[in-house]
Protein backbone atom coordinates (compact mmCIF):
# COMPACT_ATOMS: atom_id res chain seq x y z
CA UNK A 1 0.00 0.00 0.00
CA UNK A 2 2.60 2.02 1.36
CA UNK A 3 4.80 1.30 -2.12
CA UNK A 4 1.87 2.32 -4.13
CA UNK A 5 1.80 5.27 -3.06
CA UNK A 6 5.38 6.69 -3.81
CA UNK A 7 4.98 5.21 -7.18
CA UNK A 8 2.12 7.68 -8.16
CA UNK A 9 4.07 10.88 -6.82
CA UNK A 10 6.03 12.48 -9.93
CA UNK A 11 9.82 11.24 -10.06
CA UNK A 12 10.69 15.11 -9.88
CA UNK A 13 8.53 15.95 -7.13
CA UNK A 14 10.40 13.00 -4.70
CA UNK A 15 13.64 14.08 -6.48
CA UNK A 16 13.75 17.53 -5.25
CA UNK A 17 11.83 16.38 -1.80
CA UNK A 18 14.78 14.13 -0.66
CA UNK A 19 16.88 16.82 0.54
CA UNK A 20 14.12 18.22 2.34
CA UNK A 21 13.39 14.36 4.08
CA UNK A 22 16.27 12.91 5.20
CA UNK A 23 17.17 16.66 6.53
CA UNK A 24 13.81 17.35 7.93
CA UNK A 25 11.78 16.11 10.36
CA UNK A 26 12.16 12.00 10.52
CA UNK A 27 8.85 11.57 11.58
CA UNK A 28 7.24 12.78 9.15
CA UNK A 29 5.07 10.70 6.25
CA UNK A 30 7.32 11.50 3.89
CA UNK A 31 10.49 10.42 5.77
CA UNK A 32 9.35 7.15 6.73
CA UNK A 33 8.30 6.26 2.81
CA UNK A 34 11.43 6.99 1.88
CA UNK A 35 13.22 5.14 4.32
CA UNK A 36 10.72 2.24 3.12
CA UNK A 37 11.73 2.26 -0.97
CA UNK A 38 15.26 2.56 0.53
CA UNK A 39 15.33 -0.62 2.89
CA UNK A 40 13.75 -2.33 -0.46
CA UNK A 41 16.76 -1.89 -2.52
CA UNK A 42 15.54 0.54 -4.98
CA UNK A 43 12.24 -1.85 -6.19
CA UNK A 44 11.18 -0.03 -9.20
CA UNK A 45 12.16 1.59 -12.63
CA UNK A 46 10.86 4.92 -10.96
CA UNK A 47 13.36 4.68 -8.26
CA UNK A 48 16.17 4.23 -10.58
CA UNK A 49 15.28 7.07 -12.75
CA UNK A 50 15.62 9.29 -9.67
CA UNK A 51 18.95 8.11 -9.53
CA UNK A 52 19.44 8.57 -13.51
CA UNK A 53 18.49 12.06 -13.68
CA UNK A 54 21.32 13.01 -10.73
CA UNK A 55 23.35 10.90 -12.46
CA UNK A 56 23.03 12.52 -16.09
CA UNK A 57 23.62 16.22 -13.91
CA UNK A 58 26.88 14.81 -13.06
CA UNK A 59 25.56 14.73 -9.33
CA UNK A 60 26.12 11.21 -8.92
CA UNK A 61 27.35 11.79 -5.09
CA UNK A 62 24.23 13.39 -3.92
CA UNK A 63 22.55 9.69 -4.44
CA UNK A 64 25.56 8.17 -2.78
CA UNK A 65 25.84 10.18 0.12
CA UNK A 66 22.11 10.42 0.39
CA UNK A 67 22.11 14.13 0.73
CA UNK A 68 24.36 14.77 3.46
CA UNK A 69 25.91 17.96 3.63
CA UNK A 70 23.62 19.02 0.71
CA UNK A 71 21.05 21.92 0.50
CA UNK A 72 17.98 20.99 -1.21
CA UNK A 73 16.95 24.15 -2.24
CA UNK A 74 20.55 24.20 -3.87
CA UNK A 75 20.04 20.64 -5.49
CA UNK A 76 16.78 21.90 -7.26
CA UNK A 77 18.46 25.23 -8.88
CA UNK A 78 21.19 22.96 -9.95
CA UNK A 79 19.29 20.31 -11.59
CA UNK A 80 17.04 23.22 -13.22
CA UNK A 81 20.35 24.43 -14.78
CA UNK A 82 21.27 21.36 -16.21
CA UNK A 83 18.45 20.40 -18.13
CA UNK A 84 18.15 23.93 -19.26
CA UNK A 85 21.85 23.62 -20.42
CA UNK A 86 21.75 20.11 -21.77
CA UNK A 87 18.12 21.42 -23.41
CA UNK A 88 20.16 24.25 -25.40
CA UNK A 89 23.04 22.25 -26.32
CA UNK A 90 20.69 19.64 -28.06
CA UNK A 91 18.67 22.70 -29.63
CA UNK A 92 21.94 24.00 -31.03
CA UNK A 93 23.03 20.71 -32.55
CA UNK A 94 19.63 19.96 -34.19
CA UNK A 95 20.10 23.72 -35.68
CA UNK A 96 23.61 23.29 -37.01
CA UNK A 97 23.18 19.82 -38.53
CA UNK A 98 19.39 20.08 -40.26
CA UNK A 99 19.22 21.31 -43.96
CA UNK A 100 15.82 22.63 -43.49
CA UNK A 101 17.64 25.25 -41.11
CA UNK A 102 20.45 26.47 -42.95
CA UNK A 103 19.55 29.96 -43.37
CA UNK A 104 18.10 30.33 -39.98
CA UNK A 105 21.28 29.37 -38.32
CA UNK A 106 22.01 32.49 -39.94
CA UNK A 107 20.58 35.00 -37.62
CA UNK A 108 19.54 32.75 -34.81
CA UNK A 109 22.11 31.95 -32.31
CA UNK A 110 20.40 32.40 -28.98
CA UNK A 111 17.56 29.95 -27.77
CA UNK A 112 15.13 33.17 -26.91
CA UNK A 113 12.19 35.26 -27.25
CA UNK A 114 12.14 37.15 -30.21
CA UNK A 115 11.61 40.59 -29.78
CA UNK A 116 9.89 41.27 -33.17
CA UNK A 117 6.78 39.13 -32.12
CA UNK A 118 6.15 41.97 -29.88
CA UNK A 119 7.58 45.16 -32.08
CA UNK A 120 4.93 44.47 -34.95
CA UNK A 121 1.50 44.14 -35.99
CA UNK A 122 0.22 40.88 -36.26
CA UNK A 123 -0.84 41.33 -40.08
CA UNK A 124 2.78 41.77 -41.06
CA UNK A 125 4.67 39.88 -38.73
CA UNK A 126 3.26 36.67 -39.71
CA UNK A 127 5.36 36.97 -42.85
CA UNK A 128 8.85 37.93 -41.08
CA UNK A 129 7.21 34.44 -38.55
CA UNK A 130 6.47 32.38 -42.06
CA UNK A 131 9.98 33.42 -43.69
CA UNK A 132 12.01 32.92 -40.97
CA UNK A 133 10.41 29.67 -40.22
CA UNK A 134 10.41 28.19 -43.97
CA UNK A 135 6.63 27.74 -43.70
CA UNK A 136 6.59 28.90 -47.20
CA UNK A 137 6.15 27.73 -50.66
CA UNK A 138 9.83 29.64 -52.40
CA UNK A 139 11.24 26.45 -54.09
CA UNK A 140 13.90 25.26 -51.95
CA UNK A 141 10.32 24.55 -49.72
CA UNK A 142 8.17 23.54 -51.91
CA UNK A 143 10.33 20.93 -53.83
CA UNK A 144 10.50 18.70 -50.67
CA UNK A 145 7.29 17.82 -51.02
CA UNK A 146 6.97 16.94 -54.63
CA UNK A 147 10.42 14.84 -54.28
CA UNK A 148 12.74 17.54 -55.98
CA UNK A 149 16.44 16.82 -54.89
CA UNK A 150 17.96 19.75 -53.55
CA UNK A 151 20.05 21.16 -55.92
CA UNK A 152 17.39 21.15 -58.65
CA UNK A 153 15.02 23.49 -56.10
CA UNK A 154 16.18 26.96 -58.26
CA UNK A 155 14.52 30.26 -58.81
CA UNK A 156 12.49 30.29 -62.08
CA UNK A 157 11.95 34.72 -61.39
CA UNK A 158 15.11 35.17 -62.73
CA UNK A 159 18.01 34.33 -64.25
CA UNK A 160 20.39 33.40 -62.18
CA UNK A 161 19.83 29.66 -61.70
CA UNK A 162 20.54 29.18 -58.60
CA UNK A 163 18.92 27.79 -55.20
CA UNK A 164 15.46 29.17 -54.33
CA UNK A 165 16.01 29.98 -51.01
CA UNK A 166 15.16 32.57 -48.50
CA UNK A 167 18.68 34.22 -48.77
CA UNK A 168 18.23 34.59 -52.60
CA UNK A 169 14.77 36.45 -52.36
CA UNK A 170 15.93 38.57 -50.09
CA UNK A 171 19.11 39.42 -51.36
CA UNK A 172 19.53 38.69 -54.69
CA UNK A 173 17.17 37.57 -56.99
CA UNK A 174 16.30 40.13 -59.63
CA UNK A 175 12.68 39.75 -59.95
CA UNK A 176 12.48 41.90 -56.86
CA UNK A 177 14.90 44.45 -57.25
CA UNK A 178 12.13 47.20 -57.37
CA UNK A 179 10.77 46.12 -53.99
CA UNK A 180 14.12 45.55 -52.28
CA UNK A 181 15.02 48.80 -53.03
CA UNK A 182 12.35 50.36 -51.75
CA UNK A 183 12.00 48.40 -48.75
CA UNK A 184 15.80 47.16 -47.76
CA UNK A 185 18.42 50.04 -46.75
CA UNK A 186 21.53 49.10 -48.95
CA UNK A 187 23.78 49.14 -45.95
CA UNK A 188 22.11 45.31 -46.07
CA UNK A 189 21.63 44.83 -49.63
CA UNK A 190 24.83 45.73 -50.78
CA UNK A 191 27.92 43.23 -50.37
CA UNK A 192 25.51 40.52 -49.12
CA UNK A 193 26.72 37.71 -46.75
CA UNK A 194 25.31 35.69 -43.56
CA UNK A 195 26.38 38.30 -41.04
CA UNK A 196 24.15 40.94 -43.18
CA UNK A 197 21.44 38.21 -42.87
CA UNK A 198 22.01 38.14 -38.84
CA UNK A 199 21.83 42.22 -38.87
CA UNK A 200 19.09 42.59 -40.82
CA UNK A 201 16.49 40.08 -39.76
CA UNK A 202 17.44 41.27 -36.00
CA UNK A 203 16.68 44.90 -36.88
CA UNK A 204 14.25 47.07 -35.25
CA UNK A 205 12.10 50.31 -35.70
CA UNK A 206 11.23 50.91 -39.32
CA UNK A 207 13.88 48.72 -40.51
CA UNK A 208 12.00 45.65 -39.34
CA UNK A 209 8.54 47.17 -40.40
CA UNK A 210 10.02 47.42 -43.91
CA UNK A 211 11.73 43.78 -43.88
CA UNK A 212 8.61 42.30 -43.21
CA UNK A 213 6.54 44.21 -46.21
CA UNK A 214 9.24 43.08 -48.51
CA UNK A 215 8.93 40.06 -47.42
CA UNK A 216 4.73 40.14 -48.01
CA UNK A 217 5.81 40.97 -51.50
CA UNK A 218 7.84 38.18 -51.76
CA UNK A 219 5.66 35.71 -50.51
CA UNK A 220 2.61 36.62 -52.38
CA UNK A 221 4.69 35.36 -55.95
CA UNK A 222 4.51 31.72 -53.97
CA UNK A 223 1.02 31.51 -52.23
ZN1 LIG B 1 15.58 34.59 -58.41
Amino acid sequence: MLIHFILILKPEWFLFGIGFNIQGNHNKLSYSLYSLVCSLGNPSPWVNYIQSILNNCGLSYVWTSQCLGINANWLKRAIELCYQDQFQQHWHSIIDNSNKCSIYRMFKSKFQFESYLNNVPFKLRKYLTKFRCRSTQIPVEAGIFIGVERYHRLCTLCPLHVLGDEFHYIFQCTYFSVERNLYISQQYSNNPSAFKMDVLFNVNGLDLVNLCKFIKCILSKFS
